[in-house]
């Protein structure tokens, strides 16, 4: 880099999603006295709010998007800065943003999160949802659309598909049952028949996506523009707002242009074999194209041999982090998902750089009861440790990991239902001897343990089952519970009572 007027920072803190809000919160407010920055791309910045501890290791949140100014207003010692880092230089400690400024650092975390694994780069009729301004191009394109075809199975192309109505959808997955990154095909059979039913009436009162109206600074507006056309993204995301999370869905109203309520179709065990204009599809010379009378703006040939015409295609196959502005020119070590490496204290490999939430990968050897999965609840948390090991850090104080990452807990909606997920809820790395016990109600709930020499390592709890407590008490525990057998889920045994 060449030599340029450097503001330098103690701790400088890159990304205004949860992660990076958390972190800076934790800084700002352990080290009143230390000069402090948020960088950040996007011009509004993502705050947790009404957080609730819901036991030892679940807890529930709300999100808001707020104007950066309520942020500086808490904590006097910290700046932000609104533009994108451009570059990292981890030997003279300092970042470039998009706007030609230096900022230096004693201490840097990336938080920049991730962006849509798009199926194509360059299609405008392959959408990805990652923030505020994707769901938005979504919910106008669907106005229009009398058809989508949904790709994927996590958690986004499960709330899509169930939210979507007056239009078609075909839902392609890779797998033999939907949901597969969460539940079994049990829970995925207990499931289904909520895609057929009539959805039932909205009974909390609609949330928005965004709570400012404030308009963005110039920069920031620029480095909005800029952004967008350096990653080269899809035609609706700008990819540089932070992710969207629980009840995303719920401030829009995701209604397509036709009058039947929803319409669902799954294509198993397929993935994407093509995706053709309709120009191209009318020259094609491909047979495999089912006949159709209609014309359709794009057509998906899917590996079962099928194709469909649709409005536009969602491309929910997961993330890729937003690593490589800092990988340029250093020698982070790189996990095989694009994530910064980090280790037990959220450092990477580079000296006085930490990372934290989508835009890392956990490398410290896990908790046999631990995963990382990208999402909100890891993204606060580690945003939050990450913090606290900065300013120890600072201070040579020791830390320890922090409680959190001894057990996977994560709580959410799906299809209506509250779903709990515990441990390794799907049997996730366990050895073949492990048995499975299951409770199912149709309609109601779906309750499934999962034993490993007698003690319980995970659970997947659908629907209000009030065992969550208990559950991760004994998994957490890891008592012997080989002499209860299938009391453990015998639903006239107050298995409260039963633990007490
Ligand atoms: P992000 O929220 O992506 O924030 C990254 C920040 O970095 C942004 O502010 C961005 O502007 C900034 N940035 C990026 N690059 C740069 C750069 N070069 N310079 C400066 N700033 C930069 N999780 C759940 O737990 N439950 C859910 O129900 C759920 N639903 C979801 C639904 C959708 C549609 C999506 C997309 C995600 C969902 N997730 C959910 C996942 C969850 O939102 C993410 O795991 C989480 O938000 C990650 O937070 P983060 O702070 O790491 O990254």
């Amino acid at each position: 880099m060449e030599e340029k007027e450097v503001k330098t920072f103690q701790f400088v803190v890159v990304g205004g999603g949860i992660a990076g809000v958390t972190c800076v919160e934790q800084l700002s407010s352990q080290t009143p006295c230390a000069d402090v920055a948020l960088i950040t791309a996007g011009p509004h910045i993502k705050a947790v709010t009404n957080y609730r501890q819901m036991s030892r290791t679940l807890e529930e949140f709300d999100v808001e998007e707020q104007p950066s100014s309520i942020l500086q207003e808490k904590f006097p010692n910290l700046s932000v800065i609104h533009s994108a880092v451009r570059s990292l230089d981890t030997k003279s400690h300092r970042v470039q943003t998009a706007d030609g400024r230096y900022f230096g650092y004693n201490k840097l975390c990336i938080c920049s999160g991730g962006r849509p694994k798009l199926l194509s780069q360059d299609n405008p009729h392959v959408l990805g949802i990652r923030d505020t301004d994707s769901a938005q191009e979504f919910q106008k394109r669907l106005s229009n659309a009398r058809r989508i075809v949904v790709v994927g199975n996590g958690g986004i192309a499960l709330e899509l598909v169930y939210e979507v109505e007056g239009c078609d959808v075909i839902w392609a997955v890779k797998d033999k049952s939907i949901g597969n990154t969460f539940f079994d095909a049990g829970a995925a059979q207990f499931l289904i028949p909520s895609l057929e039913a009539d959805k039932p009436a909205a009974a909390a009162p609609c949330k928005r996506l965004r709570y400012t109206t404030e308009e963005p600074t110039p920069e920031a507006a620029q480095t909005f523009t800029a952004d967008r056309h350096s990653r080269g993204g899809s035609s609706a995301s700008t990819e540089s707002g932070s992710a969207l999370g629980p009840d995303w869905h719920q401030g829009i109203i995701l209604k397509g242009s036709e009058q039947v309520t929803r319409r669902v179709s799954v294509e198993y065990q397929c993935e994407v074999e093509n995706i053709f204009t309709s120009k191209d599809h009318l020259t094609s010379s491909q047979g495999t194209h089912r006949h159709e009378n209609e014309s359709w703006p794009v057509y998906i040939q899917l590996t079962n041999g099928k194709t469909f015409g649709c409005d536009f295609i969602v491309s929910a196959t997961g993330v890729v982090p937003n690593s490589e502005p800092f990988i340029n020119g250093n020698t982070f070590a790189v996990a095989e998902d694009g994530g910064l490496c980090v280790d037990d204290h959220m450092l990477t490999s580079e000296p006085d750089v930490y990372a934290a939430g989508d835009v890392c990968t956990a490398c410290w050897e896990h908790s046999p009861l631990w995963q990382q999965m990208r999402l909100w609840t890891q993204a606060r948390q580690m945003g939050w440790y990450a913090g606290r090991c900065m300013a120890a850090h600072a201070s040579t104080q020791p830390i320890e990991l922090d409680f959190c990452f001894e057990l996977f807990s994560h709580v959410t909606r799906f299809f209506n239902y509250k779903v709990v997920l515990l441990g390794k809820f799907n049997g996730q790395g366990l050895e073949r001897d492990h048995e499975l016990l299951v409770r199912c109600t149709k309609g109601h709930e779906y309750v499934k343990v999962i034993l490993s020499r007698g003690r319980m390592v995970g659970a997947v709890l659908i629907g209000e089952t009030d065992l969550e407590e208990t559950f991760e008490n004994l998994i957490l525990n890891q008592m012997d519970l080989t002499p209860y057998g299938e009391d453990l889920l015998n639903p006239n045994i107050d298995i409260e009572d039963y633990f007490d």
